[in-house]
């Protein structure tokens, strides 16, 4: 298994135009990708700094995954991924390695990728994706 790079930091926001206007002015980044994943209940936007990207996740159910999380934890990171060259070998090794798994297999995720959940409780309760670009 190797991870390239961390290829995006998730944040959860109450207000995903809000927190773009944010992102825009603070710091000058453009937003360059809005995405509905119905599937985890979120609406997604994209920026890019240097290879890593930041997606900013609004809920669009109080009931998904991120909705629950804001509930509890208010806003803020939400997770980190790391991109691999195969996925599903880099599952099956982390595995091995004594980590639990939240996605056995690879599901998708947004801008096409594949993407699998390992559980925050072994990995010091930061929820930890891995993802691979097939298109790359
Ligand atoms: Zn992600």
């Amino acid at each position: 298994m190797q991870l390239s790079h961390i290829e995006h930091i998730g944040i959860a926001v109450k207000n995903l135009n809000d927190a773009i206007s944010f992102y825009e002015k603070a710091f000058g980044l453009k937003c360059y990708n809005i995405e509905e994943v119905e599937e985890q209940k979120v609406k997604t936007a994209f920026f890019m700094v240097g290879q890593t990207k930041i997606e900013l996740l609004e809920s669009t159910d109080p009931e998904g995954p991120i909705g629950k999380f804001i509930e509890k934890k208010g806003e803020g990171i939400h997770h980190m991924a790391f991109a691999v060259k195969n996925l599903e070998e880099a599952l099956a090794e982390v595995e091995q390695n004594g980590v639990t798994l939240i996605d056995k297999t690879p599901r998708k995720g947004a801008e096409g990728l594949d993407i699998a959940f390992l559980h925050p409780k072994s990995t010091f309760s930061v929820l930890t994706e891995l993802c691979e670009d097939k298109n790359k």
